[in-house]
């Protein structure tokens, strides 16, 4: 039986296992199908805080979990395909490793950003197609972009992205916008952003020198275009890995885990949830970082039993 079970090896769940590892807990820490999480699948990454030249993101990953291992964190390869949080100890089954028990749990297995799943995007993910502006937006000073997606969230992207781009295209297969009408208004008030509605996205097209563009369909003309860009973000959305919990685990209507706001506390005393899959504002390394930290804390007080806060109870209401 462990103390404590961190499932997900993204920069909240290995934070959470220094920060275990360090106050002697041993923890468990399943790393899942992503081993490093979402930073293993891009390159530099400039605005994680101590590395003044940028680091790779496999090497940040690396770094991390070799810090877990030297405080004593074991690591095992597997997939969380259910839990039981009804009784105690906490039951995690894992594919290939049976059922483990623990007393306590830390949930950190991020959100995965959604892809159109065209031919050229996946392939060109951190090459010119990217899923995060904050992340992304500083290498394409000067450059043209694409935005692709109708929310709130495409909105917010083009906006910002008009800080360094010299132009944003907003691509979207309807006419009509999902985005609220503030959100729209701003985009459309902002000179840099032109629109392509009514596109149906059917490709990223690279050239000799990387992206090109995006081909698309035009809905009105049922003719090909080719959309210029030199980088294609797309922007329609992320879906938390949540699907193992079964519904044990209170969440909001997008699946997100809903936390007592300024800890990682879930609606089960004993279970914390820290990073992505449970962040929908941020989505930053450092701030998964952060709550791993908070929720390692969390778990060591509810070990001790010495934990001030449990507003379980408020958040079954
Ligand atoms: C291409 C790209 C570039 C990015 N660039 C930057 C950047 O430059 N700067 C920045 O701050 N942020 C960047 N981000 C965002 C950043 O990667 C995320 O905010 C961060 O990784 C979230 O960390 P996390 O630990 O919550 O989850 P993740 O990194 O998503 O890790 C989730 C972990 O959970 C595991 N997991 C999931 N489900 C299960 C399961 N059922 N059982 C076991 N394990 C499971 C996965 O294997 C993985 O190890 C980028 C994201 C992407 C996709």
């Amino acid at each position: 039986m462990y103390k404590t079970i961190v499932i997900g090896t993204g920069p909240a769940g290995l934070t959470a296992a220094i920060y275990l590892a360090r106050a002697n807990l041993s923890p468990l820490v399943i790393e899942g199908l992503q081993p490093g999480g979402q930073l293993t699948t891009t390159t530099e990454v400039e605005n994680f805080p101590g590395f003044p030249e940028g680091i790779l993101g496999p090497d940040l990953m690396e770094n991390m979990r070799k810090q877990a291992e030297r405080f004593g964190a074991q690591f095992k390869n597997g997939w969380v395909e259910s839990v039981d949080f009804s009784q105690r100890p906490f039951r995690v089954k894992v594919d290939g490793l049976g059922e483990l028990e623990a007393e306590s749990v830390i949930i950190s297995t991020g959100a995965s950003a959604r892809y159109l799943g065209i031919p050229g995007e996946q392939e060109n993910v951190g090459r010119g197609v990217s899923t995060c502006a904050t992340c992304d937006g500083f290498f394409f000073r000067g450059k043209k972009i694409i935005v692709v997606g109708g929310g709130d969230s495409a909105m917010e992207e083009a906006s910002f992205l008009t800080r360094f781009a010299s132009s944003v295209t907003l691509v979207h297969r309807r006419e009509e916008l999902r985005a609220s009408k503030i959100m729209q208004d701003r985009a459309r008030e902002n000179s840099k952003v032109t629109w392509a509605l009514n596109r149906t996205p059917l490709a990223v097209t690279v050239g000799e020198t990387g992206v090109k563009g995006l081909t698309v369909r035009n809905n009105e003309t049922g003719l090909e275009e080719l959309v210029e860009a030199d980088g294609v973000f797309v922007a329609i959305g992320h879906t938390p890995n949540t699907g193992f919990l079964g519904g044990q685990i209170t969440t909001d209507a997008n699946g997100y885990i809903v936390v007592n706001p300024g800890t990682t506390e879930t609606n089960i005393p004993g279970v914390f949830a820290c990073g992505d899959v449970q962040d929908t504002r941020y989505r930053q390394a450092i701030s998964a970082a952060g709550t791993g930290c908070m929720a390692a804390m969390d778990a060591e007080k509810y070990l001790e039993g010495t934990m001030v806060h449990d507003w379980s109870e408020s958040l079954d209401k």
